[in-house]
């Protein structure tokens, strides 16, 4: 495999991870994507991730760590741990 290509599955997998490690697991959504525009109208892409927070809750009786965005905490959809 060329340097070159290494450097692109390198970059394609790191995006992968940033993108998973951005879900909640609770209801399976992700960041969304759109575009910066400036006042001169230039349009770059940006992305609005989820406000996750790391939290201890009940799942089927054992106590397990999840990423769960702040949207499931507030209405409930977690059993926290006591
Ligand atoms: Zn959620």
């Amino acid at each position: 495999m060329n340097p070159l290509a290494t450097i692109r599955a390198c970059t394609f997998l790191k995006e992968i991870f940033v993108f998973m490690a951005r879900v909640c697991e609770v209801c399976g959504r992700g960041p969304r994507f759109g575009h910066r525009i400036s006042h001169a109208h230039n349009v770059s892409k940006r992305r609005w991730n989820l406000n996750l927070h790391t939290v201890r809750a009940m799942v089927k009786g054992a106590t397990r760590r999840l990423r769960v965005c702040t949207s499931c905490i507030r209405s409930g959809k977690i059993q926290k741990a006591a």
